[in-house]
Parts: structure tokens; sequence; C-alpha cells
């Protein structure tokens, strides 16, 4: 039976253990996928070799502090300065970013042609960051919204804007990237509402609640809509991808989940 797991502090509210129970289950895989909590990365680290680990998922806080512990980390990763998935052959770790692959099958799912477009991306945080990768690998302009604009060595060749600027700024899609508009404080937007008039589409990588404000904002003026659930679960499938190199229909693992999660 192969062991997978997913590491981070603070994270026995995670999604990942059902989704990857409901991959096995659909792929006939002998395999657990287990949580191992901890605020120390070394220790986690020795238990995942004890315990003979085949893969695991990496989440908050050690997504970038992982780097320097791993045998190999993929270009995108590398880029983005972060890991969230390890697979490990032999007793070598290799580390990829499956968020930013979420993203991009998120773009194809709402059926984004990103070419030359600018799009716009609230926050500069971890999502933010791979959010900026995907839109350059398809060809956009992205431009990141900050409520701190001083230089960022990140970001190169990327203008930083502030809220203000944004407010009289266009594109085809607007990004939030920021925790606002989760619980508990589900009726906060990061932008005024009469800002998502200025783009077609808009994504949201809170998928809790299922439409946050920045949603229903966008819904009121009939923009094209998409939460961050489909990244989520992409994300999880791209993982089982390298760690078991299989196949996976991501839509169908979505539209089982949805019910699931949103307990309709
Ligand atoms: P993070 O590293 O904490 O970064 C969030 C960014 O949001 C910050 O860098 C900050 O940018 C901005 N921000 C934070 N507090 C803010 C506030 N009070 N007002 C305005 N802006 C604020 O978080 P993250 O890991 O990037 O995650 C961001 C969101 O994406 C979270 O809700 C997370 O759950 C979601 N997410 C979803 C998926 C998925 O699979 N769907 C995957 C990853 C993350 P500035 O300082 O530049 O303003």
């Amino acid at each position: 039976m192969k062991k997978f797991a997913l590491i981070g502090s603070n994270i026995s509210y995670s999604f990942s253990p059902i989704l990857h129970k409901t991959i096995f289950d659909h792929y006939s895989i002998n395999a657990t996928y287990s949580i191992i909590d901890n605020s120390n990365l070394k220790s986690i680290l020795s238990l995942i070799k004890e315990n003979n680990i085949d893969g695991f998922n990496v989440t908050i806080p050690f997504k970038e502090e992982i780097i320097p512990l791993l045998d190999h980390v993929s270009s995108e990763a590398l880029s983005i300065g972060a890991v969230n998935c390890v697979k490990i052959i032999n007793d070598k770790t290799y580390g990829f970013n499956t968020d930013y692959l979420g993203l991009l099958d998120t773009f194809k799912k709402m059926q984004l042609n990103l070419n030359s477009k600018n799009i716009y991306i609230l926050g500069s945080g971890g999502a933010a960051k791979a959010s900026w990768k995907a839109v350059i690998d398809c060809g956009g302009n992205p431009i990141i919204v900050s409520r701190n604009i001083k230089k960022n060595d990140f970001f190169k060749n990327t203008s930083i804007i502030s809220y203000e600027e944004l407010e009289s700024s266009k594109g085809l899609l607007l990004i939030n990237a920021t925790p606002i508009g989760t619980y508990p404080n589900i009726t906060l937007s990061p932008v005024n509402q009469r800002i998502v008039e200025n783009f077609d589409f808009l994504l949201d990588l809170i998928y809790n609640p299922k439409e946050t404000k920045f949603l229903k904002d966008g819904k009121f003026f009939n923009k094209i809509c998409e939460n961050g659930l489909f990244m989520l679960i992409s994300q999880g499938v791209n993982s089982e991808k390298i760690w078991n190199n299989i196949e996976i229909d991501t839509n169908s693992i979505y539209s089982n989940l949805i019910p699931i999660i949103y307990k309709k």
C-alpha cells in the first residue's frame, strides 16, 4: 500500500484527505492519505522518512521553507518560490508546484484566452505568485495590485499598482489572491463593487464560501465568475498524477466533490 500525506501546521480543517480518498476510490489506488500537523518542518521530514511515505503535499507555513531541504525542485516551483507537492523516489525528494498547474487548468475551464491581455492580481503572497507565473506562461500581462507598492524583487518586469490605481484600470480578468472574503468575514470584498465592472472575468481563489462578496458583485454585473474549488481539486489531481503516473479526469472528481464540499 502506498502512503501519502499533507504536511503543515494547524491544518486539521483541510479538505485534502476527502479529495485524495475520492481519487483513490475512483481509480482503485491502494493508498492512504494522512495529515501530519506539526510546527517543526525538520521533525516532519524525519517522520516522513521513518514512515516510508511515497509523496506528500505541503501547505502553510512550509511551502517556501521546504525548498532548500529538497534534492530536486521543478523549474516552475523555483520561479514561484514555493513547493506544494513532493514525490520520493529511492529516498530522493522531488518538489513541484501543483497550485500553478491548478491555475492553468482553471483558466482552461473558464475558456480564457489570456494572450497579450492585462490580468490584474490582487495580493502579493504565495497564491499571487503562482497566478503571476501561470498568467505569464499563458501569454498574458500580469499586473499586481498591492497595499504596498514599493519595489518587490520577486515580480520582475511586472507593474505593481495600488488599489487607488486599480479604480481607473480595465482588463480581461481580475483574480482575488487575498484572503479577503473568506470565513469569518464573508461580507467583505477586497475591492469596491464598481471595480469589477471593468473586467469580463472574475476568479476568486477562495472556495469557502462558495460565492464570496467579490463573486456576488461580479454576478450582479453579469461577469463570468469562478471560485477556487476547481483549482484546489486540480492541484490534488495533479499531485496524484505526479505520484502515481496515471491519467485522472479532473472534471469527474470535481463533480463528485461539489455536493460533499458544499453539502448540497
Ligand atoms: P498569503 O501568502 O497570506 O497572501 C495573501 C496576500 O493578500 C498578501 O500577500 C497581501 O498582499 C494580501 N492581503 C493579506 N491581508 C490583506 C488585507 N487585510 N487586505 C488586503 N490584502 C490583504 O496567502 P496565500 O497563500 O497567497 O492565499 C491567498 C488566498 O488564496 C487564501 O484565501 C487562500 O485560501 C487562497 N488559496 C486558494 C488555493 C486554491 O487551491 N483554491 C490555493 C492557494 C491559496 P499585499 O500585502 O501585497 O496587499
